[in-house]
């Protein structure tokens, strides 16, 4: 996988556990989220029911799937995890809706992404913690009407918009996730290298951190990276000065860029002058698909003030003729 990529990817999987918060007071940063969801378990807990459904949208690697455990967890219920690509037919959903315990928490990754039947079928179970189990095939098929038990839906999707409106009402609270502060992934460094027994300097810290792209599981993904590296080449302690040879390795600067977003970046300054050019255009200059090019390396670019979508073609911005340590010319757009 991609070392800066927030997707999990087999490693992440096996460790994350061992990283993941417990409740609510171990998860750093996001302060609002944090706060409203307290408020909203503790009155659950007093009244004795299930937490109203929530619903938590923001980038890969951000949390969602540890706060949804920090749901369950505060709440002393149990978690069932699934996603929407996993629920292929409505019959797959209403077998899972049909063995929840009072009170469980099903986390459902990627919400956006769940067949249409399935998605209606969730409406009811969301609504009247009822589904319809339907009997039988063709003209003889019937409906029978099952009752749930009241459970907590926690819904993760990248971006709320990509839900039809329906389905976004029916959550009681909704959190939108944010990039953490730079601050808030030094705490997650900290955190992480205590619990894999390391040692890190607060300047080794703020390297790792600063090259994080605003994501935990990035930021501790690189903490594994240097570790490597802290104990082969060094006495196993992390500070800035080994945090950066390791890094220089893997190429990740110190800004989070890898590879191949310095090479995009690159061909735009030094090929086409900062642009602006064609994506296309862009991609063959790399030798990368032009998807690979949109959807893996831009959107980081752009976030970081780097690079500029126009109508005209891709941009570079001041920032990035500064990045690479280059001059601007005198007619540099943007
Ligand atoms: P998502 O479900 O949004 O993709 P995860 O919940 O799987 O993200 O988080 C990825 C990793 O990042 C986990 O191993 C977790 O330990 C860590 N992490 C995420 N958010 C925090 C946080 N607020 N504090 C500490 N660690 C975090």
């Amino acid at each position: 996988g991609r070392l800066v990529g927030a997707d999990a990817d087999g490693e992440d999987s096996a460790v994350e556990a061992a990283l993941r918060p417990k409740d609510l007071a171990e998860f750093v940063g996001q302060p609002k989220v944090r706060e409203q969801l307290d408020l909203m378990l503790r009155a659950a807990r007093a009244r004795g029911a299930a937490a109203d459904h929530v619903l938590l949208s923001g980038a890969p690697g951000l949390g969602k799937t540890t706060l949804s455990m920090i749901i369950a967890a505060e709440m002393g219920a149990p978690i069932r995890i699934t996603s929407g690509p996993a629920i292929q037919h409505a019959g797959d959903l209403a077998s899972i809706l049909s063995s929840l315990q009072e009170g469980e928490v099903l986390f459902l990754d990627e919400i956006h992404r769940m067949s249409r039947p399935a998605e209606e079928m969730l409406y009811m179970a969301m609504e009247d913690f009822r589904v319809d189990v339907i009997v039988g095939k063709g003209p003889g098929a019937t409906a029978i009407p099952l009752e749930l038990p009241p459970f907590t839906l926690v819904g993760a999707t990248t971006r709320a918009g990509l839900l039809p409106p329906p389905l976004r009402d029916r959550f009681g609270f909704t959190a939108h996730m944010e990039f953490y502060e730079p601050g808030e992934l030094e705490q997650v460094v900290h955190r992480s290298a205590r619990l894999l027994d390391v040692t890190t300097d607060r300047d080794g810290a703020v390297e790792i951190a600063g090259r994080s792209r605003g994501t935990p599981r990035i930021a501790n993904r690189l903490l594994r990276r240097v570790r490597d590296y802290a104990q082969v080449r060094a006495d196993g302690r992390i500070t800035r000065e080994i945090a950066a040879r390791a890094l220089e390795v893997y190429e990740v600067d110190q800004r989070g860029l890898d590879r191949l977003d310095r090479a995009v970046l690159s061909a735009l300054l030094k090929l086409f002058g900062g642009g602006p050019v064609g994506l296309s255009t862009l991609a063959v200059a790399v030798g990368e698909e032009r998807e690979t090019v949109e959807e893996v390396a831009e959107p980081f670019l752009v976030r970081e003030g780097l690079l500029a979508r126009t109508p005209r073609g891709r941009v570079a911005t001041p920032a990035a003729w500064a990045h690479l340590g280059l001059a601007a010319p005198q007619n540099a757009p943007g």
